[in-house]
């Protein structure tokens, strides 16, 4: 159980785009239409913890990583840090928040300019702050590269993008959050671009860093990393968490339909395990148009197969939203079944 103190509490977050209707659909005079990107979204990450979000793209959990950051205004709902809203603040009062919560972004070649060194592309956060005279921030530097794993720093610090690695890359991208020194970490599928013999040593990196009292906020796709680096998993689909605890317990004995179907999926250690994966049928999530009743229900394999009939759930899993509820110590599901 996790003790540490919270340094992120986010509570009912809703952020919506509106979807632009084109010149044919404005002289048509077609309605407006909204993509509910986020939901109603709550949770929290302490100090020293990774909470992963997790879900297929476009459940909104990229919105939700950047409206926590942000870098998109929510509609309605809190976020706290610290203690302090920020969901209102301005740009200029979001400024000194900013070193304290960092984001990672997916692509470390896309992240990082082509034309800087190494020593450049690090220092710069400092000198956007103001931060330090020019032996300070020298140090700074050298600290960061060698705590992103980056040592000796001397190697790497006149090497520019192009002469590093992908996973070399992407450590540069985590040295210059962590310059700052932030408490938080946002890490948007921080290894999803990367080969897999080296998305283990960046997610041990994470994790070591998560070990030093970081909170980190980890946006993934993949519920097999969720489980092995994660202390907590969130699950989303269609804007909305629809379970969430300790990663030992969501993986191990999940609650909901959605969450049991990705889990059939993730690839098994065990060549003898012969669990059958649960393709979920239907179409992809569209966030303009969520269905009425349980969000997931035109796809919810207990529907498809009769089982949410057999117990005389059909009719409320098509009529009535779930909400969360807790089902054992810290761990909850949106579903009528569960
Ligand atoms: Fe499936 Fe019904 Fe549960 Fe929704 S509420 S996940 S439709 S069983």
């Amino acid at each position: 159980m996790i003790t540490a103190p919270l340094l992120l509490e986010v509570q009912d977050l809703v952020t919506r785009y509106p979807v632009p209707r084109g010149i044919v659909g404005a002289l048509a005079r077609r309605p407006k239409e909204v993509a509910h990107a986020v939901e109603g979204v709550s949770f929290t990450v302490g100090a020293g913890e990774m909470l992963a979000l997790v879900g297929e793209s476009g459940c909104g959990k990229t919105t939700t990583a950047q409206t926590v950051m942000r870098l998109v205004d929510p509609v309605s709902g809190t976020v706290r840090f610290r203690g302090e809203d920020i969901t209102h603040l301005r740009h200029r009062e979001l400024r000194p928040l900013r070193r304290r919560m960092q984001l990672i972004y997916q692509d470390p070649y896309d992240s990082l300019d082509p034309r800087f060194r190494v020593r450049q592309t690090v220092e710069e956060p400092l000198l956007v702050h103001h931060l330090g005279s020019s032996h300070e921030r020298s140090e700074r530097v050298t600290r960061a590269l060698e705590r992103a794993g980056l040592a000796p720093a001397d190697l790497f610090l006149d090497r520019f993008p192009h002469e590093l690695s992908g996973g070399q890359r992407q450590r540069v991208a985590i040295a210059t959050a962590l310059v700052l020194e932030p408490e938080l970490l946002v890490a948007d599928e921080p290894v999803s671009m990367l080969d897999v013999s080296v998305r283990a040593e960046i997610l041990t990196l994470l994790d070591s860093l998560r070990r030093s009292g970081l909170g980190i906020l980890m946006i993934t796709h993949d519920l097999s990393t969720a489980a092995r680096f994660a202390d907590r998993i969130a699950v989303m689909y269609l804007g909305r968490i629809v379970e969430e605890g300790p990663a030992q317990a969501v993986v191990q004995d999940p609650r909901h339909p959605y969450t049991r179907a990705l889990i059939t999926v993730v690839p098994k250690r065990d060549p003898r395990d012969r669990t059958t994966p649960e393709i979920l049928k239907g179409e992809a999530p569209n966030p303009v148009h969520v269905p009425t009743g349980c969000r997931f229900h035109p796809r919810c394999p207990e529907v498809a197969s009769g089982r949410a009939r057999e117990r005389g759930m059909e009719e409320r899993c098509r009529g009535e939203d779930p909400m969360l509820r807790e089902l054992a110590a810290g761990h909850e599901a949106a579903c009528h079944l569960a």
